[in-house]
């Protein structure tokens, strides 16, 4: 039997990490135990704030007290129907996201990465069906340096060679143009055989990579008048990270999708949620799309034994409830402006770091050295010891992104620990 809770230290702990579990993954050294709202505190008892939110999963903070009682309640009663039969909480569920997002159908998902496929699958179907494209020739547009996931076929369209290399034969089907370049974009939607373009509205993992105002409304234009799916990937940068419920709300801060937000909104023929849309509590993902895209769906098509269970599907609607009754979009928006602020005041007397940049609370810092320098990677050491979690994205750039329900008074003594870390290194 495994012997869980015996009193085993950090170092014991990775090591057994190291020597039993597949280095897919290169953890900065620290270990966690136990997390509540914006902190975290190692084995040792030693407390941090989290600045990466595994990766924008827990928006509403670590063990929201209302999303672990759902999460609880929903245990005890039913976990898992599979869809051979319908379940009391799936329906429920359905009605609910597809009101708060303006959609007419969802499709539920447990990771982020199926939900990309699923995506990716309706997108083809969609195109063969209703415009007659040949089944061999059918293609998405993708943008560099995305990240969707780490299926063989969306690590096929990445440009991550780590993540790609030795792994083909890649999925056909994929032409990839510069991110945040319309040019581009134009020329490539001239192909008569695109079904779709699949983007992210801030490129999360490339580096917090926020493209220029007017870019995702030109994109969204573009797609209608050629007649192809424009097919926004928020699995980081949705559920109020970036200081609206969806990056593509614009600056509207407003908690629920509204018909009347149209001068900002750039609604989506299709749009993928994932990480936050359980507050961290269970792996859950969708795809929301209308009617016209979402038929050609039908039984047999697609599935997943797990995908809308009455757990996931409960846990996720307390967690957008979460978002909407604490004002996570309006929290997020208003530190990030006083985040980013600080930082840049920072900037202008600083050699190491050479911007700031982000939206909400999804934000990133570039180190003045070379990517392939440790400088970034020894300053999150530092952090760490002065208690705050931050990891390096890309080499030299860090990812700051805490938990939505951080107070000013929280945030204000981050930056002072980020300042100070940084510091050390000027
Ligand atoms: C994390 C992420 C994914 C993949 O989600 P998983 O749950 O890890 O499969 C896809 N797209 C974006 C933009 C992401 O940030």
């Amino acid at each position: 039997m495994a012997e869980q809770g015996t009193a085993l230290g950090s170092n014991e702990l990775m090591e057994l990490e190291n020597k039993h579990g597949a280095h897919n993954y290169h953890p900065l050294p620290v270990v966690l135990d136990r997390g509540e709202g914006v902190y975290v505190w190692d084995v040792e008892g030693k407390r941090y704030y989290d600045f990466l939110s595994a990766y924008s999963a827990v928006n509403q903070g670590h063990c929201h007290p209302r999303i672990i009682e759902t999460l609880k309640e929903q245990a005890e009663k039913i976990t898992l129907t599979s869809r051979a039969f319908y379940n009391s909480k799936l329906g429920e569920y359905d009605k609910y996201i597809t009101e708060l997002f303006g959609f007419d159908k969802v499709l539920p998902m447990n990771t982020g990465a199926e939900a990309v496929e699923t995506a990716i699958k309706i997108c083809r179907k969609w195109a063969q069906e209703t415009k007659g494209y040949p089944e061999a020739t059918t293609k998405i547009i993708v943008a560099e340096n995305n990240f969707h996931g780490r299926t063989t076929t969306i690590i096929s369209f990445s440009n991550d060679e780590e993540a790609r290399r030795g792994f083909g034969p890649y999925t056909p089907g994929f032409i990839k143009i510069p991110y945040d370049d319309i040019g581009a974009l134009e020329a490539a939607l001239e192909d008569e055989h695109v079904a779709g373009f699949l983007v992210e509205p801030i490129q999360g993992e490339a580096g917090v990579v926020t493209p220029a105002d007017d870019y995702l409304r030109r994109t969204r234009d573009l797609c209608k008048s050629k007649g192809v799916l424009f097919i926004a990937d928020e699995i980081q940068t949705g559920i109020a990270r970036t200081g609206s419920l969806l990056a593509v709300c614009g600056n509207c801060s407003c908690e629920h999708k509204c018909e009347r937000q149209e001068a900002t909104y750039v609604k989506p023929d299709m749009l993928i949620l994932g990480k936050a849309l359980s507050g961290g509590a269970y792996p859950v993902s969708a795809v929301l799309a209308d009617d016209e895209v979402m038929r050609v769906i039908k039984p047999g098509t697609h599935g997943s034994t797990f995908g809308g269970n009455p757990l996931g599907v409960s846990v996720a609607m307390t967690a957008l409830d979460v978002v909407n009754e604490e004002h996570l979009a309006q929290n997020a928006r208003r530190l990030g402006e006083l985040f980013r602020s600080e930082m840049n005041k920072y900037i202008e007397e600083s050699h190491i770091v050479k911007l700031v940049r982000g939206r909400g609370l999804l934000n990133a810092i570039v180190i003045n050295d070379s990517p392939d320098s440790d400088t970034a990677w020894n300053i999150c050491l530092r952090l760490r010891d002065h208690g705050l979690l931050a990891k390096p994205t890309h080499g030299n750039i860090i990812r700051f992104a805490p938990p939505l329900v951080m107070t000013e008074e929280q945030l204000l003594d981050c930056v002072s620990i980020i300042k100070r870390t940084l510091n050390e290194f000027e």
